[in-house]
């Protein structure tokens, strides 16, 4: 095969048809689950204002540091952003779904607002496995209302998701608190107190750190700073009382609902949003190392985008990583692509006439192929042979003459001639009411089903 003259860009894949099926599947146990616990659908848009990323992840996070991925356009945007001129594709859904809150005013809403969301997230990382610079995002979020409770529904609606997807044995929660962001900086202080006359033992990369995010010291990648670690003040030294008390019940409420856990005294997550509840999903055989999803509470964050004081906790899972343990757990997703009836057809008119038939087969939700060029009835026979369709339906000359048609069962290789009247209830028959394909907006009369009051 010649080389294609365009490829998808490094770290950026197209989403075929076979991973279709898998993405269709997460979504509906998504939709679902998310449902069931009060949750509605929001779609905040793929690009916005890069400071909504920048001022809600932090400044010196890997994620704005590194891998924000900037839209500009050839014109002058000045009217729609004043300061930088600039958009950002979303990273991650927290922060614009925080920035689209307070936007709409929804404090007025019922607290607290709950909200879910599907769809791609683009990261300039450095592409491996499990590592992509597009990938799929499932993200709930928890606005307006703080209570251990809620950190601990949200953890079981997720439990559900994984159970309804069968990877949930393979998973492991690691739940940390991270205390109050005032606790954060008087251990950064006290780390940076630490360090002094010892940054000089330190890799590069995390000397940078120890100066601009010294939170990123602790869940480092080496050895050197892991070792000057050990006898580092710790994180939990620093957490205030009414946090512990937050964390005990989270995990009291946890166990009530027969979540099991393991508590990560150095779980931090890489994003500074974060206060009290932190957790993430981790491989039980591989740990750290592509987690499935993470989230956590994050109080400041909507104060931080300009709005009023607001409490909020989320999660998000990677849509490829459960796919990818989806393959590994031997858990198939449905294929719902699959052809039920060729419809091959000889001379003008028979095409005409099978034209017809094709939309009425697939308006009572039977998957359809046919009228598909000029070619003799064996080679559209084989062609039906290769679409793997079930059953095949052959029009000739003689047949619209004799108000006829062949029905083949291609499995079977048998066939038979019947009424070109009866073929649709035949068919529907042959194939059994709970598998055709029909679209819930119109009810079995053919009237729209209302969305009720
Ligand atoms: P984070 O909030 O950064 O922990 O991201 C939440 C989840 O999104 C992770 O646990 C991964 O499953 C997924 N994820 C994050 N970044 C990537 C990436 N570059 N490629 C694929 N999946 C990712």
């Amino acid at each position: 095969m010649s080389q294609p003259l365009f490829r998808t860009p490094k770290g950026v894949h197209d989403v075929l048809p076979e991973d279709q099926q898998y993405m269709t599947y997460i979504k509906k146990a998504v939709r679902h689950r998310a449902r069931q616990a009060g949750y509605k659908r929001i779609d905040p848009p793929i690009y916005e204002n890069r400071a909504i990323f920048e001022r809600g992840i932090g400044e010196h996070t890997d994620i704005v540091e590194k891998e924000l991925f900037i839209v500009s356009s050839k014109q002058k945007q000045a009217e729609e952003v004043k300061d930088t001129n600039e958009f950002a594709l979303r990273p991650e859904f927290t922060a614009g779904i925080c920035r689209a809150y307070i936007e709409h005013g929804m404090q007025v809403l019922p607290q607290p607002v709950e909200f879910y969301a599907i769809g791609p997230c683009f990261r300039h990382d450095r592409p491996q496995k499990g590592r992509y610079r597009q990938f799929h995002q499932f993200d709930l979020e928890v606005i307006g209302l703080k209570d251990p409770s809620l950190d601990a529904q949200l953890i079981q609606s997720l439990q559900m998701i994984f159970k309804d997807l069968r990877i949930d044995s393979r998973l492991t929660l690691q739940i940390n608190n991270v205390g109050s962001s005032e606790n954060r900086k008087q251990f950064c202080a006290a780390l940076q107190e630490y360090f002094i006359g010892k940054e000089r033992h330190l890799p590069e990369l995390d000397r940078a750190r120890l100066a601009s995010n010294p939170l990123r010291l602790l869940d480092s990648k080496e050895e050197d700073t892991q070792i000057l670690l050990k006898n580092a003040p710790t994180l939990s030294q620093f957490i205030d009382a009414e946090s512990k008390d937050y964390h005990a019940t989270v995990l009291e409420y946890l166990t009530a609902l027969n979540i099991s856990y393991t508590e990560n005294a150095g779980l931090v997550r890489g994003l500074d949003y974060y206060n009290q509840t932190v957790f993430e999903y981790w491989d039980s055989s591989t740990g750290a190392q592509n987690a499935v999803g993470g989230g956590g509470r994050y109080d400041g964050l909507i104060e931080l985008l300009g709005g009023k004081p607001t409490p909020g906790l989320g999660a998000a899972c990677g849509i490829e990583r459960i796919i990818w343990h989806m393959k590994e757990a031997g858990v198939k997703a449905p294929d719902k692509d699959k052809i039920d009836v060729f419809v091959a057809q000889l001379g003008p008119e028979a095409k005409k006439t099978c034209l017809q038939l094709i939309v009425e087969l697939r308006d009572i939700g039977v998957h359809t192929l046919g009228a598909l060029g000029e070619a003799s009835l064996k080679s559209q026979m084989r062609l039906a042979d290769k679409f793997q369709a079930k059953y095949t339906l052959l029009l000739g000359k003689m047949e619209v003459k004799n108000g006829t048609i062949i029905l083949r069962d291609m499995v079977a290789g048998k066939q038979k001639e019947i009424k070109f009247k009866d073929v649709v209830p035949t068919i529907k028959k042959l194939l059994g009411e709970k598998n055709l394909d029909t679209y819930s907006i119109t009810d079995k009369l053919g009237n729209y089903v209302d969305a009720g009051e």
